[in-house]
């Protein structure tokens, strides 16, 4: 039987960075499920269809391939047999995967890529319903949290990094409106599964946080 690590929480929390030096920690296959929604949203702005069009997102969904590959422990996303991996991380395409990402449509689409590879392989899995819906049985839930502060200077000091302008207010309130999407939406909402352990990074290094769920991780196997 695989060991199947879950990671969920809100946008910005850390999930990837600590989900991705856990993984490398365990041996395991780091899935940023994040990256399947957000290729879907990509492959409809690219057909010039918008978001908020359930019907139109709806039906397209049918015709998008969406796998995962991995290539020296790197997660590589293809839609339709093309890599999508650099395009998806475009704010305007994170926007419109928490807008998709409400439709039946689109989250069933993505239900059976999700669960084959936690079957396969020891995963660790980040995203809003990992532990509650897409692997309730994972043997170890996390939910992962900060300040809404907090995650949007993170954000903040990544994107100024890389030299790109942005606007720490504005962030702030994307983030704030990305929470309310993701726990407001009927289907799949991100919430904190009953047996979860809650982990709040506001005040823990990186190190410290990998340090911790590492523990949890070894001593539960
Ligand atoms: O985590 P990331 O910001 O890459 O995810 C993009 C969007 O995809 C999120 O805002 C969320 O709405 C959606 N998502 C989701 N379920 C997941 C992972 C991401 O609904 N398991």
């Amino acid at each position: 039987m695989t060991y199947n690590i879950a990671i969920d929480g809100p946008a910005g929390a850390g999930k990837s960075t600590i989900a991705r030096g856990l993984a490398e920690k365990l041996s395991f296959i780091y899935v940023d499920t994040g990256a399947l929604y957000r290729a879907m949203a990509y492959s409809f702005l690219s057909s010039g269809i918008l978001p908020e069009d359930e019907a139109a997102v709806s039906a397209a969904c049918t015709g998008i391939n969406v796998s995962l590959a991995y290539e020296d422990g790197a997660q590589k996303v293809c839609v339709n047999g093309t890599d999508v991996t650099g395009e998806i991380r475009r704010e305007e395409v994170g926007s419109a995967a928490s807008v998709v990402s409400a439709y039946p449509a689109v989250r069933e689409t993505l239900l059976d890529i999700q669960r084959r590879i936690a079957r396969e392989h020891d995963v660790i899995m980040d995203g809003r319903d990992i532990g509650t819906n897409i692997l309730p049985g994972a043997q170890l839930k996390i939910y992962l949290t900060a300040s809404v502060h907090t995650r949007a200077r993170r954000r903040y000091d990544e994107l100024t990094q890389k030299g790109v302008a942005c606007d720490l207010p504005e962030i702030e309130r994307d983030i704030e409106a990305r929470d309310y999407r993701d726990m407001h939406r009927e289907i799949a909402p991100l919430r904190v599964a009953d047996d979860a352990v809650t982990v709040d990074s506001s005040e823990m290094t990186i190190d410290e946080v990998v340090d911790f769920i590492y523990r949890m991780a070894v001593s539960g196997r």
